[in-house]
C-alpha cells in the first residue's frame, strides 16, 4: 500500500485555503484503494510561530473537528496529534545529528526571515528561534517515522521534501550497511488544487490574518469575511477582469468548471462585485453548510475529539514504537527505550 502523510499546523482557525488545499483533497485521497493515510495536527510546528497556549490548544480542536466534520473516516486513516507521539521529537534529535548545518542555512523559510532582517538593517538572526531554523528536520521526522511514500504539499514545501530525502539518504548511508531504514518520500503536487488568495490577495494564511474562516463564527462570519475581499473599483455594469480577481480564484475552488465558466462570463458582462460576492457565499455554503452542524456538535464535546485522537495516537504508536527501537539500536542507543 502507498502511505500518504500530511499535517496542518495548529496555529489558528482553519480557513478556506486549508480546506480546499489540504482537508478536502486529503479526505478524497484517503478513500482511494491501496492508500494508507496518516493525517495529523502539527502542534509542535505551531510552537515555532505561536507562543499563545490557548490559541494552540483551541486550534488543535478546531482542526481536528474540521477534518472529522468534513467527512474523514477516522477508523480508516491514522489520525493523530503530533505531540502525542514522543517518537517524533526523539527521531528529530537523531536526524538533527546527521543533518549538515549548511543544508538548513539554505531553507527558504529561514532565509526569508534573514533577508527581511538584513533589509531593515537589523541583526540577520534577529527574532529567529532555533525551531524556525531547524523545522525541516522536524518535518523529516514526521515523514520518516512512518516511511511515508507520498507527501501532498503546496509548492512552497518542495524544498523541505528534498531536504527530507537528503537527510534520509544520509542516515541510510551512515547506518544502513546495505539495508535502507528510510524510504525516500516523494512530493505530490496536485495541479487541480490551487493556492487560495486571502482577503488582501496574498496567499490565504493563518499567519497573515487574511483568512476566511471555514466554520468558526457560522455562516455570518463567512459572509462578512467574503464581503471584505479586496476588489477593484469597477462599478456594476462595467466588465470585470475575472482572471485577475481573487474572488474568481476563490469561486473556482468551490465550483465545477462549467459553473466557473458561467460565473466568469457574468463578471465579464458586468456583474457587480456585491452580487458576485453573494454568489460566492452561496456556492461555498452549498458545500460546507451541511458540515457545519456536525462541526458545532464536535466543538461542544471536546471529549469526543479527544477520544478519537487518543485512539489515533495508539494506532500510530503501534508502528512508531517498534520502528524507533530499530532506529535506536542502529545508532547505538539502548533499543528498548
Ligand atoms: P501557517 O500560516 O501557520 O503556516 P497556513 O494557514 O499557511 O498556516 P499550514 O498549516 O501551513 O497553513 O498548511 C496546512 C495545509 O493547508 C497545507 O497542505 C497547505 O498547503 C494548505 N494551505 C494553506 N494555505 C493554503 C492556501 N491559501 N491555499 C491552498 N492551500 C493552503
Amino acid at each position: 500500500n502507498t502511505r500518504v502523510l500530511t499535517g496542518i499546523t495548529t496555529s489558528g482557525t482553519p480557513h478556506l485555503g486549508n480546506y480546499a488545499g489540504a482537508i478536502r483533497p486529503s479526505i478524497q485521497a484517503s478513500t482511494q484503494p491501496g492508500v494508507d493515510a496518516f493525517y495529523f495536527m502539527a502542534d509542535y510546528h505551531a510552537l515555532i510561530k505561536c507562543d499563545d497556549p490557548q490559541r494552540v490548544a483551541r486550534s488543535r480542536l478546531e482542526i481536528a473537528a474540521t477534518w472529522i466534520a468534513a467527512g474523514l473516516d477516522t477508523d480508516k486513516v491514522t489520525f493523530y496529534r503530533q505531540s502525542d507521539l514522543p517518537e517524533i521529537p526523539e527521531l528529530c534529535w537523531i536526524l538533527t545529528c546527521v543533518t549538515a548545518k549548511g543544508l538548513m542555512n539554505r531553507a527558504h523559510a529561514y532565509k526569508a526571515s534573514v533577508d527581511q532582517n538584513v533589509a531593515r538593517q537589523a541583526d540577520p538572526d534577529d527574532g529567529i528561534n532555533m525551531g524556525l531554523f531547524s523545522y525541516p528536520i522536524l518535518m523529516a521526522a514526521d515523514i520518516l517515522l512512518f516511511n511515508a511514500h507520498k507527501v501532498p504539499v503546496g509548492r512552497d514545501q518542495i524544498q523541505h521534501l528534498e531536504m527530507t530525502r537528503d537527510i534520509a539518504s544520509r542516515f541510510n548511508h551512515l547506518y544502513g550497511h546495505g539495508t535502507d531504514f528510510f524510504v525516500l518520500p516523494e512530493v505530490q503536487i496536485d495541479e487541480e488544487v490551487a493556492t487560495l488568495p486571502g482577503l488582501d490577495g496574498r496567499k490565504m494564511s493563518k499567519s497573515y490574518d487574511n483568512t476566511i474562516p471555514l466554520f468558526e463564527g457560522g455562516a455570518k462570519a463567512l459572509r462578512s469575511a467574503v464581503m471584505r475581499i479586496v476588489t477593484d473599483s469597477r462599478e456594476p455594469g462595467e466588465p470585470k477582469d475575472a482572471e485577475g480577481s481573487h474572488l474568481y480564484a476563490l469561486y473556482r475552488a468551490f465550483a465545477t468548471p462549467a459553473e466557473s465558466g458561467a460565473f466568469r462570463l457574468q463578471l465579464e458582462q458586468g456583474l457587480g462585485w456585491g452580487d458576485a460576492k453573494a454568489m460566492l457565499c452561496e456556492r461555498i455554503e452549498q458545500e460546507i453548510g451541511p458540515m457545519r452542524d456536525r462541526y458545532a456538535e464536535l466543538m461542544a464535546h471536546p471529549e469526543r475529539i479527544e477520544d478519537i485522537l487518543q485512539a489515533g495516537a495508539e494506532k500510530a504508536r503501534r508502528l512508531a514504537t517498534p520502528f524507533m527501537a530499530v532506529l535506536r539500536e542502529a545508532v547505538g542507543l539502548r533499543s528498548s527505550a
